[in-house]
Protein backbone atom coordinates (compact mmCIF):
# COMPACT_ATOMS: atom_id res chain seq x y z
CA UNK A 1 0.00 0.00 0.00
CA UNK A 2 0.94 3.53 -1.05
CA UNK A 3 2.16 6.00 1.78
CA UNK A 4 -0.60 8.44 0.65
CA UNK A 5 -3.20 5.17 1.08
CA UNK A 6 -1.47 4.12 4.52
CA UNK A 7 -1.77 8.18 5.97
CA UNK A 8 -5.65 8.18 4.75
CA UNK A 9 -6.19 5.21 6.61
CA UNK A 10 -4.47 6.47 9.49
CA UNK A 11 -6.83 9.73 9.00
CA UNK A 12 -9.83 7.36 8.83
CA UNK A 13 -8.96 5.64 12.62
CA UNK A 14 -8.19 8.76 13.48
CA UNK A 15 -11.90 9.44 12.85
CA UNK A 16 -12.84 6.76 14.24
CA UNK A 17 -11.63 7.27 16.94
CA UNK A 18 -12.75 10.83 17.48
CA UNK A 19 -13.79 11.91 20.32
CA UNK A 20 -17.31 10.65 19.37
CA UNK A 21 -16.31 6.99 19.69
CA UNK A 22 -14.60 7.95 22.49
CA UNK A 23 -17.06 9.41 24.82
CA UNK A 24 -19.71 6.21 23.68
CA UNK A 25 -16.87 3.72 24.61
CA UNK A 26 -16.79 5.92 27.95
CA UNK A 27 -20.39 5.38 28.19
CA UNK A 28 -19.89 1.72 27.59
CA UNK A 29 -17.59 1.49 30.51
CA UNK A 30 -19.63 3.35 32.55
CA UNK A 31 -23.15 1.37 31.57
CA UNK A 32 -21.21 -2.11 31.48
CA UNK A 33 -20.20 -3.15 34.58
CA UNK A 34 -23.96 -1.72 35.45
CA UNK A 35 -25.36 -3.83 32.46
CA UNK A 36 -23.44 -7.11 33.88
CA UNK A 37 -24.70 -6.59 37.68
CA UNK A 38 -28.32 -5.97 36.02
CA UNK A 39 -27.82 -9.15 34.13
CA UNK A 40 -26.31 -11.62 36.78
CA UNK A 41 -29.42 -10.21 39.78
CA UNK A 42 -31.93 -11.42 36.37
CA UNK A 43 -30.36 -14.61 36.25
CA UNK A 44 -30.17 -15.38 39.85
CA UNK A 45 -33.88 -14.32 40.09
CA UNK A 46 -34.21 -16.67 37.32
CA UNK A 47 -33.06 -19.46 39.83
CA UNK A 48 -34.86 -18.69 43.12
CA UNK A 49 -37.96 -18.31 40.83
CA UNK A 50 -37.99 -21.28 39.69
CA UNK A 51 -36.92 -23.11 42.79
CA UNK A 52 -39.21 -20.86 44.16
CA UNK A 53 -42.21 -22.50 41.91
CA UNK A 54 -40.76 -25.90 42.79
CA UNK A 55 -40.78 -25.42 46.28
CA UNK A 56 -44.51 -24.31 45.90
CA UNK A 57 -45.57 -27.11 43.99
CA UNK A 58 -43.91 -29.15 46.52
CA UNK A 59 -45.85 -27.85 49.36
CA UNK A 60 -49.36 -27.96 47.25
CA UNK A 61 -48.26 -32.07 46.64
CA UNK A 62 -47.78 -32.82 50.60
CA UNK A 63 -50.80 -30.39 51.43
CA UNK A 64 -53.14 -32.45 48.60
CA UNK A 65 -51.30 -35.53 49.75
CA UNK A 66 -52.50 -34.71 53.23
CA UNK A 67 -56.22 -34.13 52.27
CA UNK A 68 -56.28 -37.13 50.58
CA UNK A 69 -54.77 -39.18 54.00
CA UNK A 70 -57.43 -37.25 55.71
CA UNK A 71 -60.02 -39.09 53.52
CA UNK A 72 -58.60 -42.47 53.81
CA UNK A 73 -58.45 -42.28 57.52
CA UNK A 74 -62.06 -41.13 57.50
CA UNK A 75 -62.90 -44.32 55.30
CA UNK A 76 -61.40 -46.64 57.93
CA UNK A 77 -62.91 -44.60 60.75
CA UNK A 78 -66.30 -44.92 59.11
CA UNK A 79 -65.41 -48.45 58.48
CA UNK A 80 -64.22 -49.26 61.75
CA UNK A 81 -66.88 -47.46 63.46
CA UNK A 82 -69.84 -49.37 60.92
CA UNK A 83 -68.29 -52.68 61.38
CA UNK A 84 -68.55 -52.13 65.21
CA UNK A 85 -72.22 -50.98 64.68
CA UNK A 86 -72.76 -54.10 62.20
CA UNK A 87 -71.36 -56.34 64.97
CA UNK A 88 -73.19 -55.23 67.53
CA UNK A 89 -76.84 -54.97 65.75
CA UNK A 90 -76.33 -58.63 64.41
CA UNK A 91 -77.27 -59.53 67.80
CA UNK A 92 -80.66 -57.70 67.34
CA UNK A 93 -81.00 -58.79 63.63
CA UNK A 94 -81.58 -54.84 62.73
CA UNK A 95 -78.09 -54.90 62.08
CA UNK A 96 -78.73 -53.45 58.57
CA UNK A 97 -80.74 -50.68 58.84
CA UNK A 98 -78.78 -49.11 61.92
CA UNK A 99 -75.71 -49.05 59.99
CA UNK A 100 -77.34 -47.84 57.20
CA UNK A 101 -79.30 -45.17 59.83
CA UNK A 102 -75.63 -44.65 61.14
CA UNK A 103 -73.84 -43.59 57.93
CA UNK A 104 -72.90 -40.16 57.89
CA UNK A 105 -74.83 -38.36 54.92
CA UNK A 106 -72.00 -35.18 55.05
CA UNK A 107 -68.95 -37.88 53.39
CA UNK A 108 -69.34 -37.13 49.76
CA UNK A 109 -66.33 -39.12 49.09
CA UNK A 110 -67.72 -42.59 50.28
CA UNK A 111 -70.61 -43.71 47.46
CA UNK A 112 -71.99 -46.56 49.50
CA UNK A 113 -71.19 -48.87 51.79
CA UNK A 114 -71.79 -52.56 51.71
CA UNK A 115 -71.43 -55.71 54.53
CA UNK A 116 -70.65 -58.83 52.94
CA UNK A 117 -71.00 -61.45 54.30
CA UNK A 118 -67.97 -64.54 55.01
CA UNK A 119 -69.16 -65.81 51.25
CA UNK A 120 -68.90 -62.54 49.80
CA UNK A 121 -72.16 -62.07 49.31
CA UNK A 122 -73.81 -58.62 49.53
CA UNK A 123 -75.82 -58.60 52.75
CA UNK A 124 -76.77 -54.91 53.45
CA UNK A 125 -75.69 -51.99 51.23
CA UNK A 126 -76.47 -48.38 51.53
CA UNK A 127 -77.14 -49.13 47.60
CA UNK A 128 -79.88 -51.33 47.90
CA UNK A 129 -79.38 -53.03 44.41
CA UNK A 130 -76.29 -54.61 45.63
CA UNK A 131 -78.42 -56.69 47.95
CA UNK A 132 -80.98 -57.32 45.26
CA UNK A 133 -78.44 -58.30 42.55
CA UNK A 134 -76.65 -60.58 44.63
CA UNK A 135 -73.72 -58.72 44.60
CA UNK A 136 -70.41 -61.31 45.97
CA UNK A 137 -66.82 -59.94 46.23
CA UNK A 138 -65.50 -63.54 47.31
CA UNK A 139 -62.67 -62.88 44.55
CA UNK A 140 -61.92 -59.63 45.03
CA UNK A 141 -58.04 -59.46 46.47
CA UNK A 142 -59.07 -56.48 49.06
CA UNK A 143 -62.38 -58.67 50.61
CA UNK A 144 -59.92 -61.59 50.86
CA UNK A 145 -56.88 -59.78 52.55
CA UNK A 146 -59.58 -57.78 54.64
CA UNK A 147 -61.17 -61.17 56.04
CA UNK A 148 -57.69 -62.89 56.71
CA UNK A 149 -55.72 -59.78 58.31
CA UNK A 150 -58.97 -58.09 59.98
CA UNK A 151 -56.44 -54.76 58.48
CA UNK A 152 -58.02 -51.69 56.52
CA UNK A 153 -57.39 -52.91 53.36
CA UNK A 154 -58.13 -50.25 50.04
CA UNK A 155 -57.98 -51.44 46.71
CA UNK A 156 -56.49 -50.85 43.48
CA UNK A 157 -58.27 -49.38 40.83
CA UNK A 158 -61.36 -51.20 39.71
CA UNK A 159 -64.26 -51.17 38.02
CA UNK A 160 -67.31 -50.94 40.67
CA UNK A 161 -69.81 -54.32 40.15
CA UNK A 162 -72.51 -51.89 41.52
CA UNK A 163 -71.85 -48.59 39.47
CA UNK A 164 -69.84 -50.11 36.95
CA UNK A 165 -67.94 -46.55 37.89
CA UNK A 166 -64.40 -46.47 38.46
CA UNK A 167 -63.57 -46.73 42.01
CA UNK A 168 -61.14 -47.96 44.84
CA UNK A 169 -62.83 -50.03 47.49
CA UNK A 170 -61.89 -50.13 51.30
CA UNK A 171 -62.96 -53.35 53.51
CA UNK A 172 -62.31 -53.79 57.25
CA UNK A 173 -63.57 -56.76 58.56
CA UNK A 174 -67.07 -56.79 60.78
CA UNK A 175 -65.98 -60.33 63.30
CA UNK A 176 -68.97 -61.95 63.84
CA UNK A 177 -70.20 -63.82 67.01
CA UNK A 178 -68.53 -66.69 66.06
CA UNK A 179 -65.97 -66.93 62.52
CA UNK A 180 -68.85 -67.73 60.44
CA UNK A 181 -70.05 -64.97 61.25
CA UNK A 182 -67.61 -62.71 60.59
CA UNK A 183 -68.78 -59.96 57.63
CA UNK A 184 -67.06 -56.86 55.46
CA UNK A 185 -67.58 -53.88 55.33
CA UNK A 186 -67.34 -52.79 52.38
CA UNK A 187 -66.96 -48.96 51.35
CA UNK A 188 -66.83 -47.80 47.52
CA UNK A 189 -64.47 -44.68 47.59
CA UNK A 190 -65.75 -41.82 45.35
CA UNK A 191 -63.07 -41.00 42.98
CA UNK A 192 -64.80 -37.87 41.33
CA UNK A 193 -63.65 -36.30 45.21
CA UNK A 194 -60.74 -37.69 45.49
CA UNK A 195 -60.19 -35.57 41.84
CA UNK A 196 -61.92 -32.39 43.36
CA UNK A 197 -59.67 -32.18 46.11
CA UNK A 198 -56.95 -32.15 43.79
CA UNK A 199 -57.81 -29.46 41.41
CA UNK A 200 -55.78 -26.70 43.59
CA UNK A 201 -52.76 -28.71 41.72
CA UNK A 202 -54.50 -27.68 38.06
CA UNK A 203 -54.50 -25.53 35.51
CA UNK A 204 -50.87 -24.81 35.88
CA UNK A 205 -49.26 -25.09 32.80
CA UNK A 206 -46.23 -27.58 32.97
CA UNK A 207 -47.59 -29.35 36.53
CA UNK A 208 -48.81 -32.80 36.22
CA UNK A 209 -50.47 -33.92 39.23
CA UNK A 210 -52.11 -37.47 39.75
CA UNK A 211 -52.98 -39.87 42.73
CA UNK A 212 -52.00 -43.51 41.56
CA UNK A 213 -52.59 -46.94 42.83
CA UNK A 214 -49.57 -49.50 43.21
CA UNK A 215 -49.77 -50.60 39.57
CA UNK A 216 -49.48 -47.08 38.35
CA UNK A 217 -53.13 -46.74 36.98
CA UNK A 218 -53.98 -43.33 37.57
CA UNK A 219 -56.81 -43.00 40.58
CA UNK A 220 -57.56 -39.25 40.42
CA UNK A 221 -56.61 -36.20 38.78
CA UNK A 222 -57.63 -32.48 38.69
CA UNK A 223 -60.12 -31.55 36.01
CA UNK A 224 -57.73 -30.16 33.60
CA UNK A 225 -55.91 -33.88 33.27
CA UNK A 226 -59.36 -35.75 34.08
CA UNK A 227 -58.32 -38.01 30.66
CA UNK A 228 -55.80 -39.20 32.52
CA UNK A 229 -57.84 -41.13 35.22
CA UNK A 230 -58.45 -44.55 34.56
CA UNK A 231 -55.28 -44.91 32.54
CA UNK A 232 -51.84 -45.88 33.89
CA UNK A 233 -49.71 -42.80 34.67
CA UNK A 234 -47.94 -41.36 31.67
CA UNK A 235 -44.41 -42.05 32.46
CA UNK A 236 -44.66 -45.42 34.37
CA UNK A 237 -40.74 -45.18 34.77
CA UNK A 238 -41.41 -42.81 37.48
CA UNK A 239 -42.89 -45.13 39.80
CA UNK A 240 -39.93 -47.26 39.39
CA UNK A 241 -37.63 -44.00 40.67
CA UNK A 242 -39.98 -42.73 43.26
CA UNK A 243 -39.37 -45.98 44.60
CA UNK A 244 -35.79 -46.58 44.86
CA UNK A 245 -35.90 -43.09 46.02
CA UNK A 246 -38.42 -44.37 48.85
CA UNK A 247 -36.39 -47.51 49.37
CA UNK A 248 -33.36 -45.61 50.01
CA UNK A 249 -35.12 -43.44 52.57
CA UNK A 250 -37.21 -43.85 55.87
CA UNK A 251 -39.93 -40.35 54.45
CA UNK A 252 -42.97 -41.26 52.60
CA UNK A 253 -42.49 -38.60 50.80
CA UNK A 254 -39.97 -36.91 49.16
CA UNK A 255 -38.93 -35.26 45.15
CA UNK A 256 -36.32 -36.18 42.60
CA UNK A 257 -35.64 -34.84 39.81
CA UNK A 258 -35.65 -36.66 36.16
CA UNK A 259 -35.64 -36.41 32.53
CA UNK A 260 -38.81 -37.45 31.23
CA UNK A 261 -39.13 -39.53 28.00
CA UNK A 262 -39.70 -36.57 26.26
CA UNK A 263 -36.50 -34.89 27.03
CA UNK A 264 -37.98 -32.46 29.25
CA UNK A 265 -36.28 -31.86 32.17
CA UNK A 266 -39.17 -32.84 35.44
CA UNK A 267 -38.68 -32.17 38.99
CA UNK A 268 -40.98 -34.86 40.48
CA UNK A 269 -42.44 -34.45 44.63
CA UNK A 270 -44.51 -37.71 45.66
CA UNK A 271 -46.18 -38.38 48.48
CA UNK A 272 -47.68 -42.22 49.71
CA UNK A 273 -51.25 -42.20 51.24
CA UNK A 274 -50.05 -44.00 54.98
CA UNK A 275 -52.26 -47.87 54.33
CA UNK A 276 -53.61 -47.41 50.95
CA UNK A 277 -50.85 -48.12 48.40
CA UNK A 278 -51.75 -45.06 46.86
CA UNK A 279 -49.50 -42.78 45.76
CA UNK A 280 -49.62 -38.89 44.74
CA UNK A 281 -47.40 -37.28 42.10
CA UNK A 282 -46.97 -33.86 41.15
CA UNK A 283 -44.35 -33.43 38.22
CA UNK A 284 -43.42 -30.47 37.17
CA UNK A 285 -41.55 -29.75 33.39
CA UNK A 286 -39.11 -27.37 34.38
CA UNK A 287 -38.80 -25.86 30.75
CA UNK A 288 -42.35 -24.83 30.87
CA UNK A 289 -42.12 -23.86 34.43
CA UNK A 290 -39.25 -21.78 33.50
CA UNK A 291 -40.77 -19.94 30.32
CA UNK A 292 -42.82 -17.37 32.18
CA UNK A 293 -39.23 -16.25 34.26
CA UNK A 294 -37.64 -16.46 30.58
CA UNK A 295 -40.35 -14.15 29.23
CA UNK A 296 -39.88 -11.83 32.16
CA UNK A 297 -36.10 -11.87 31.71
CA UNK A 298 -36.52 -11.53 28.31
CA UNK A 299 -38.68 -8.52 28.94
CA UNK A 300 -35.74 -7.06 31.73
CA UNK A 301 -33.09 -7.94 28.77
CA UNK A 302 -35.22 -5.57 26.19
CA UNK A 303 -35.27 -2.83 28.88
CA UNK A 304 -31.67 -3.07 29.39
CA UNK A 305 -30.95 -3.08 25.78
CA UNK A 306 -33.21 -0.13 25.49
CA UNK A 307 -31.75 1.84 28.40
CA UNK A 308 -28.27 1.30 26.98
CA UNK A 309 -29.36 2.41 23.39
CA UNK A 310 -30.46 5.33 25.34
CA UNK A 311 -27.82 5.48 27.47
CA UNK A 312 -25.44 5.55 24.03
CA UNK A 313 -27.61 7.89 22.05
CA UNK A 314 -27.77 10.59 25.02
CA UNK A 315 -23.73 9.89 25.25
CA UNK A 316 -23.52 10.87 21.69
CA UNK A 317 -26.08 13.85 21.83
CA UNK A 318 -24.10 15.57 25.09
CA UNK A 319 -20.63 14.63 22.80
CA UNK A 320 -22.27 16.60 20.38
CA UNK A 321 -24.19 19.70 22.10
CA UNK A 322 -21.58 19.94 24.98
CA UNK A 323 -18.07 19.48 22.70
CA UNK A 324 -18.22 18.95 19.38
CA UNK A 325 -20.61 22.09 18.71
CA UNK A 326 -18.11 24.21 20.27
CA UNK A 327 -15.27 23.07 18.94
CA UNK A 328 -16.62 23.66 15.37
CA UNK A 329 -17.87 26.95 16.63
CA UNK A 330 -14.26 27.69 17.89
CA UNK A 331 -12.67 25.96 14.50
CA UNK A 332 -14.92 28.75 12.49
CA UNK A 333 -13.90 31.22 14.67
CA UNK A 334 -10.57 30.79 14.39
CA UNK A 335 -10.74 30.05 10.74
CA UNK A 336 -13.02 33.77 10.59
CA UNK A 337 -9.92 34.94 11.89
CA UNK A 338 -7.10 33.76 9.59
CA UNK A 339 -9.44 35.08 6.75
CA UNK A 340 -9.05 38.35 8.52
CA UNK A 341 -13.14 38.73 9.51
CA UNK A 342 -12.40 40.21 13.38
CA UNK A 343 -16.28 40.91 13.49
CA UNK A 344 -16.90 37.30 15.12
CA UNK A 345 -17.11 36.61 18.60
CA UNK A 346 -18.56 33.79 20.65
CA UNK A 347 -21.78 34.40 22.28
CA UNK A 348 -21.37 32.73 26.13
CA UNK A 349 -25.00 31.41 25.97
CA UNK A 350 -24.25 29.31 23.03
CA UNK A 351 -21.13 28.10 24.51
CA UNK A 352 -20.73 25.42 27.93
CA UNK A 353 -18.88 27.67 30.48
CA UNK A 354 -15.74 25.08 29.80
CA UNK A 355 -15.29 26.89 26.57
CA UNK A 356 -15.96 30.24 27.60
CA UNK A 357 -12.23 31.17 29.06
CA UNK A 358 -10.87 29.30 25.35
CA UNK A 359 -13.28 31.50 23.55
CA UNK A 360 -12.00 35.03 25.51
CA UNK A 361 -8.39 33.95 25.20
CA UNK A 362 -8.79 33.31 21.02
CA UNK A 363 -10.59 36.08 21.29
CA UNK A 364 -7.84 38.34 22.72
CA UNK A 365 -5.58 36.50 20.57
CA UNK A 366 -7.30 37.45 17.49
CA UNK A 367 -7.18 40.88 18.82
CA UNK A 368 -3.81 41.33 19.46
CA UNK A 369 -3.61 39.72 15.72
CA UNK A 370 -5.44 42.24 14.26
CA UNK A 371 -3.03 44.98 16.27
CA UNK A 372 -0.27 43.52 15.10
CA UNK A 373 -1.68 43.11 11.33
CA UNK A 374 -1.91 46.93 11.60
CA UNK A 375 1.32 47.59 12.21
CA UNK A 376 2.71 45.34 9.94
CA UNK A 377 0.58 47.08 7.05
CA UNK A 378 1.62 50.69 8.14
CA UNK A 379 5.48 49.45 8.59
CA UNK A 380 5.44 47.33 4.93
CA UNK A 381 3.98 50.85 3.78
CA UNK A 382 6.82 52.58 5.16
CA UNK A 383 8.80 49.92 4.08
CA UNK A 384 7.69 50.37 0.20
CA UNK A 385 7.90 54.34 0.68
CA UNK A 386 11.61 53.71 1.49
CA UNK A 387 12.59 51.42 -1.16
CA UNK A 388 10.86 53.91 -3.68
CA UNK A 389 13.48 56.75 -2.43
CA UNK A 390 16.91 57.28 -2.76
CA UNK A 391 18.69 58.81 0.59
CA UNK A 392 20.92 61.12 -0.57
CA UNK A 393 18.50 63.33 -2.85
CA UNK A 394 15.50 62.70 -1.10
CA UNK A 395 13.86 61.91 -4.76
CA UNK A 396 12.29 59.06 -5.58
CA UNK A 397 14.96 56.31 -6.91
CA UNK A 398 14.79 54.81 -9.61
CA UNK A 399 12.38 52.09 -8.87
CA UNK A 400 10.22 54.89 -7.63
CA UNK A 401 10.56 56.60 -11.02
CA UNK A 402 9.62 52.86 -12.57
CA UNK A 403 6.25 52.58 -10.72
CA UNK A 404 5.37 56.19 -11.53
CA UNK A 405 6.28 55.85 -15.22
CA UNK A 406 4.30 52.93 -15.44
CA UNK A 407 1.31 54.59 -13.56
CA UNK A 408 1.43 57.59 -15.74
CA UNK A 409 2.11 55.45 -19.05
CA UNK A 410 -1.53 53.90 -18.13
CA UNK A 411 -3.45 57.14 -17.27
CA UNK A 412 -2.07 57.99 -20.63
CA UNK A 413 -3.16 55.03 -22.49
CA UNK A 414 -6.47 56.02 -21.18
CA UNK A 415 -6.80 60.01 -21.76
CA UNK A 416 -4.10 59.54 -25.09
CA UNK A 417 -2.29 62.15 -23.78
CA UNK A 418 1.43 62.14 -24.39
CA UNK A 419 4.26 61.41 -21.50
CA UNK A 420 7.85 63.39 -21.97
CA UNK A 421 10.87 62.62 -19.76
CA UNK A 422 13.75 64.22 -19.31
CA UNK A 423 17.02 62.23 -18.79
CA UNK A 424 19.37 64.80 -17.02
CA UNK A 425 23.31 63.59 -16.15
CA UNK A 426 26.11 65.62 -14.54
CA UNK A 427 28.78 66.62 -16.86
CA UNK A 428 31.94 65.63 -15.81
CA UNK A 429 31.02 64.35 -12.63
CA UNK A 430 33.74 61.82 -12.32
CA UNK A 431 36.24 64.44 -12.74
CA UNK A 432 34.32 66.36 -10.02
CA UNK A 433 34.65 63.51 -7.33
CA UNK A 434 38.67 63.69 -8.38
CA UNK A 435 38.87 67.07 -7.79
CA UNK A 436 36.73 67.55 -4.79
CA UNK A 437 36.46 64.46 -3.64
CA UNK A 438 33.45 61.82 -3.19
CA UNK A 439 31.94 63.42 0.14
CA UNK A 440 31.56 66.55 -1.81
CA UNK A 441 30.02 64.63 -4.77
CA UNK A 442 27.54 63.70 -2.39
CA UNK A 443 26.50 67.38 -1.22
CA UNK A 444 26.92 67.93 -4.64
CA UNK A 445 24.21 65.50 -6.03
CA UNK A 446 21.63 66.18 -2.86
CA UNK A 447 21.73 70.19 -3.99
CA UNK A 448 21.22 69.15 -7.73
CA UNK A 449 18.15 66.59 -5.96
CA UNK A 450 16.70 69.76 -4.36
CA UNK A 451 16.47 72.02 -7.46
CA UNK A 452 14.97 69.10 -9.07
CA UNK A 453 12.13 68.55 -6.75
CA UNK A 454 11.52 72.55 -6.80
CA UNK A 455 11.61 72.27 -10.92
CA UNK A 456 9.04 69.04 -10.53
CA UNK A 457 6.93 70.90 -8.32
CA UNK A 458 6.78 74.17 -10.67
CA UNK A 459 6.07 72.01 -13.49
CA UNK A 460 3.92 69.57 -11.76
CA UNK A 461 6.46 66.83 -13.19
CA UNK A 462 7.64 64.07 -11.12
CA UNK A 463 11.63 63.84 -10.22
CA UNK A 464 13.83 60.78 -9.35
CA UNK A 465 17.58 59.91 -9.53
CA UNK A 466 17.75 57.52 -12.44
CA UNK A 467 21.23 56.24 -10.80
CA UNK A 468 24.49 57.73 -10.09
CA UNK A 469 24.55 60.97 -11.06
CA UNK A 470 21.78 60.82 -13.79
CA UNK A 471 18.15 62.38 -13.04
CA UNK A 472 15.07 62.20 -14.66
CA UNK A 473 11.80 64.29 -14.55
CA UNK A 474 8.71 62.90 -15.66
CA UNK A 475 6.00 65.39 -17.19
CA UNK A 476 3.01 63.77 -17.74
CA UNK A 477 0.75 65.39 -20.25
CA UNK A 478 3.27 67.08 -21.62
CA UNK A 479 4.53 67.46 -25.36
CA UNK A 480 7.74 67.58 -26.92
CA UNK A 481 8.33 71.34 -27.08
CA UNK A 482 6.96 72.50 -23.62
CA UNK A 483 9.23 69.09 -22.73
CA UNK A 484 12.00 71.18 -24.09
CA UNK A 485 11.35 74.09 -22.42
CA UNK A 486 11.18 72.19 -18.94
CA UNK A 487 14.72 71.01 -20.00
CA UNK A 488 16.03 74.11 -20.60
CA UNK A 489 15.08 75.21 -17.63
CA UNK A 490 16.56 72.50 -15.79
CA UNK A 491 20.00 73.22 -17.77
CA UNK A 492 19.39 76.85 -16.86
CA UNK A 493 18.81 76.43 -12.87
CA UNK A 494 21.97 74.07 -12.40
CA UNK A 495 24.28 75.95 -14.33
CA UNK A 496 22.18 78.94 -12.31
CA UNK A 497 23.56 77.29 -8.98
CA UNK A 498 26.92 77.92 -10.09
CA UNK A 499 28.88 74.88 -8.68
CA UNK A 500 32.38 75.14 -9.20
CA UNK A 501 33.90 72.71 -10.91
CA UNK A 502 37.53 73.43 -12.41
CA UNK A 503 37.93 70.46 -13.73
CA UNK A 504 34.90 71.02 -16.57
CA UNK A 505 35.19 73.15 -19.61
CA UNK A 506 32.50 75.11 -18.21
CA UNK A 507 33.91 76.07 -15.04
CA UNK A 508 30.97 75.01 -13.15
CA UNK A 509 28.82 72.01 -12.48
CA UNK A 510 26.30 71.37 -15.55
CA UNK A 511 23.53 69.06 -16.66
CA UNK A 512 23.28 67.71 -20.26
CA UNK A 513 19.62 66.96 -20.67
CA UNK A 514 17.95 64.10 -22.96
CA UNK A 515 14.58 65.02 -24.01
CA UNK A 516 11.90 62.46 -25.23
CA UNK A 517 7.88 63.04 -25.54
CA UNK A 518 4.97 60.23 -26.99
CA UNK A 519 1.80 59.03 -26.72
CA UNK A 520 1.70 55.58 -25.46
CA UNK A 521 0.04 54.79 -29.03
CA UNK A 522 3.16 55.64 -30.65
CA UNK A 523 5.33 53.80 -28.71
CA UNK A 524 5.12 50.10 -27.37
CA UNK A 525 5.77 50.23 -23.84
CA UNK A 526 7.58 52.50 -20.93
CA UNK A 527 11.09 51.92 -21.41
CA UNK A 528 10.96 52.87 -25.15
CA UNK A 529 10.56 56.19 -23.76
CA UNK A 530 13.32 56.11 -21.26
CA UNK A 531 15.21 54.60 -24.31
CA UNK A 532 14.90 57.55 -26.37
CA UNK A 533 15.82 60.08 -23.71
CA UNK A 534 18.46 58.39 -22.93
CA UNK A 535 19.55 58.32 -26.63
CA UNK A 536 18.63 62.00 -26.79
CA UNK A 537 21.09 62.25 -23.92
CA UNK A 538 23.81 60.65 -25.29
CA UNK A 539 23.51 63.21 -27.89
CA UNK A 540 23.34 66.14 -25.81
CA UNK A 541 26.99 64.64 -24.13
CA UNK A 542 28.54 64.48 -27.75
CA UNK A 543 27.27 67.87 -28.80
CA UNK A 544 29.55 69.30 -25.50
CA UNK A 545 27.46 68.66 -22.74
CA UNK A 546 25.77 71.42 -20.88
CA UNK A 547 22.96 71.02 -23.19
CA UNK A 548 19.12 69.64 -24.57
CA UNK A 549 18.39 67.33 -27.11
CA UNK A 550 15.28 66.39 -28.17
CA UNK A 551 15.45 62.85 -29.47
CA UNK A 552 15.59 62.41 -33.26
CA UNK A 553 17.18 65.66 -32.82
CA UNK A 554 14.90 68.05 -34.50
CA UNK A 555 14.89 70.29 -31.38
CA UNK A 556 18.18 71.55 -29.23
CA UNK A 557 19.20 73.96 -26.81
CA UNK A 558 22.50 74.87 -25.41
CA UNK A 559 25.96 74.94 -26.62
CA UNK A 560 25.55 72.78 -29.67
CA UNK A 561 22.23 73.75 -31.27
CA UNK A 562 23.13 71.73 -34.38
CA UNK A 563 20.27 69.80 -35.46
CA UNK A 564 22.02 67.44 -37.65
CA UNK A 565 20.48 63.70 -37.01
P1 LIG B 1 29.99 62.53 -18.59
O1 LIG B 1 30.02 64.00 -18.72
O2 LIG B 1 30.30 61.82 -19.87
O3 LIG B 1 28.79 62.05 -17.96
O4 LIG B 1 31.18 62.18 -17.66
P2 LIG B 1 31.08 61.68 -16.20
O5 LIG B 1 32.40 61.67 -15.56
O6 LIG B 1 30.00 62.35 -15.48
O7 LIG B 1 30.57 60.22 -16.44
P3 LIG B 1 31.13 58.85 -15.92
O8 LIG B 1 30.11 57.83 -16.25
O9 LIG B 1 32.50 58.61 -16.57
O10 LIG B 1 31.34 59.03 -14.41
C1 LIG B 1 30.28 59.15 -13.53
C2 LIG B 1 30.80 59.39 -12.21
O11 LIG B 1 29.82 59.67 -11.23
C3 LIG B 1 31.60 58.27 -11.67
C4 LIG B 1 31.18 58.15 -10.23
O12 LIG B 1 32.30 58.23 -9.35
C5 LIG B 1 30.33 59.30 -9.99
N1 LIG B 1 29.22 58.98 -9.10
C6 LIG B 1 28.19 58.14 -9.38
N2 LIG B 1 27.37 58.06 -8.29
C7 LIG B 1 27.92 58.84 -7.31
C8 LIG B 1 27.53 59.17 -5.99
O13 LIG B 1 26.55 58.72 -5.46
N3 LIG B 1 28.34 60.03 -5.29
C9 LIG B 1 29.47 60.55 -5.81
N4 LIG B 1 30.22 61.39 -5.11
N5 LIG B 1 29.85 60.22 -7.04
C10 LIG B 1 29.10 59.41 -7.81
MG1 LIG C 1 27.97 62.38 -16.08
MG1 LIG D 1 26.39 59.32 -16.19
Amino acid sequence: MSRIGINRNKARLGELLGIRARLVLLALVVVGPLMAERIRSLEVNRSRQIAAAAEDFAGLARHSASAQSEVFASVEAVLKSSAYIYTTAAQVNRSCAIMRASLRGDMPWIRSLTVAGKDGTAQCSTWSDAVEHGLNFADRSYFQEALATGEFVVSDYLFSRMTNQPTVMAAYLAPGINASDDAVVLAAVNLGWMSKIMNNLGGRPGVSAVLVDRTGMVLSAPSDQAAEIGKPMPDLALLKLIATQRLNSVRQSGSLSFTAEDGAQRSVSFAALAGTGAELIVSIDETVMSATANHEIRTAYLQLGLVCLFVLLGALVAAERLIIKPIQMLQSMAQRYGHGDWSVRATRNRLPAEFVPLARALYRMATKLRGRERELRASNQQLTVLASIDMLSGLANRRGFQNRLDFEWLKAEQSGDAVALLMIDVDHFKLFNDTYGHPEGDACLARIGEALAALANETSGFAGRYGGEEFCLLLPGSDAARAMRVGEKVRIAISGMSIPHMTSAHRQVTVSVGVASAAPAALQRPMDLVEAADAALYAAKHRGRNAVVEHGFIRAYGTLTSLAG
